[in-house]
């Protein structure tokens, strides 16, 4: 019922030259169409990647978004423009936004709501690091994350958000939540979705993120709530990339 999504973020990586291989790729690839991809590369290669993908399964997503929609914001890319690059999803919230550019709760729930209106969907990052995590304060603040946007939307908003469970501590580290360790949160994260509506619950995609790769891709994917993986290190090769969205289908 809930289709794995494997989205491959690039944050600041890649090239042109990246981009055409990738897409050439992954049209040989001929990927199974249970599974949906996402690449996500840096905005300034949006276009080159929406020639590259063309003709292909592959879906583009965006890193940030600003939450206006056009003004006075040197270096910001708005939710409109991203739209005309045929971009579909939009990280909000991802740890290094909110660690590097302060970006809290509020400054999501605003990228998420521009995200939405402009007919994009968001990719909402929640985590906890490894200090609360040791506290026993996962649940707490990973729920308290996803509460900040979720209370804030309406029905139809929220079928539109996938969640993405990143724990700070896994993200480029190389160590990873074991299946049992995320596997948890993410049926935290789906019973707290229960609160807003069973079906929402039931058909909401929850994604994991934090040093997924090849070699522990099916393990992870293999869990009952998780429904897929946001990937950064692994999805700039373009071979670990493939064999983890084929781990998925
Ligand atoms: C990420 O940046 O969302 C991520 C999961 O990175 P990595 O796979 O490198 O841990």
């Amino acid at each position: 019922m809930r289709k794995p999504l494997i989205a491959g973020n690039w944050k600041m990586n890649g090239s042109l030259a990246l981009v055409e291989q990738f897409g050439r790729a992954l049209a040989d690839a001929r990927l199974s169409s249970s599974v949906e991809v996402a690449v996500i590369p840096p905005s300034p290669y949006l276009a080159a990647a929406q020639a590259a993908f063309d003709g292909t399964t592959v879906v583009l997503g965006a890193q940030t978004v600003n939450p206006e929609a056009a003004g006075a914001y040197t270096g910001e890319v708005s939710a409109p423009m991203l739209a005309e690059f045929g971009v579909h999803y939009v990280l909000v919230g991802h740890s290094e936004r909110r660690s590097l550019y302060q970006e809290d709760d509020m400054a999501v729930l605003a990228r998420a709501r521009a995200a939405l209106e402009a007919g994009l969907m968001p990719i909402l990052c929640v985590g906890e690091t490894l200090d609360e995590r040791d506290a026993g304060r996962t649940e707490v603040v990973v729920l308290q994350q996803v509460k900040a946007v979720f209370d804030a939307l309406d029905a139809r908003q929220r079928r539109r958000l996938v969640i993405a469970y990143e724990p700070v501590w896994a993200i480029g580290t190389g160590r990873t939540a074991t299946p049992e360790q995320a596997q948890a949160v993410h049926a935290a994260i789906r019973a707290c979705l229960v609160a807003y509506d069973e079906k929402l619950a039931a058909s909401s995609r929850l994604i994991y993120g934090g040093s997924m790769k090849r070699e522990n891709a099916a393990e992870l994917l293999a869990q009952p709530d998780i429904d897929g993986g946001l990937i950064g290190g692994a999805s700039l090769k373009v071979d670990d990339f493939i064999a983890i969205c084929q781990s998925a289908g």
